[in-house]
């Protein structure tokens, strides 16, 4: 754990935030040229246009749990909880970490939740 910087994890998570909001900024772009493109090509692509809607809805569902995950880990960096697991309060791995920054549980917690749910 000595290894792991809070200040670089703290800039790791708001890269984290910039990535997907600027990702989100292109996705709404998208969907606009997905909007444009249906008047041109008419009814046929009015599945396509629900189907884009859809995953547009799904992505954004996602981003907004991914950003509150950022958050809470971002407020985890400020008290310095950071790294250490919710449910056991061993230190979480660096690797895990720098696989996924807004991890919550170490490595065994983790397994004993995806098997238990
Ligand atoms: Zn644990």
């Amino acid at each position: 754990m000595a290894d792991l910087c809070p200040a670089d994890m703290r800039d790791r998570l708001l890269k984290l935030r910039e990535d997907l909001e600027s990702l989100a900024a292109m996705s709404e772009q998208a969907s606009q040229i997905v909007e444009l493109d249906q008047t041109r090509v008419g009814r046929l692509s009015r599945m396509d246009a629900l189907q884009a809607q859809a995953m547009a809805k799904e992505f954004s569902r996602r981003r907004e749990l991914m950003l509150r995950q950022i958050a809470g880990a971002l407020a985890r960096v400020e008290n310095g909880e950071y790294g250490i697991c919710q449910s056991c309060d061993d230190p979480i791995h660096e690797k895990r970490l720098e696989f996924d920054p807004t991890t919550l549980l170490c490595v065994q917690c983790a397994e004993r939740a995806e098997k238990s749910g």
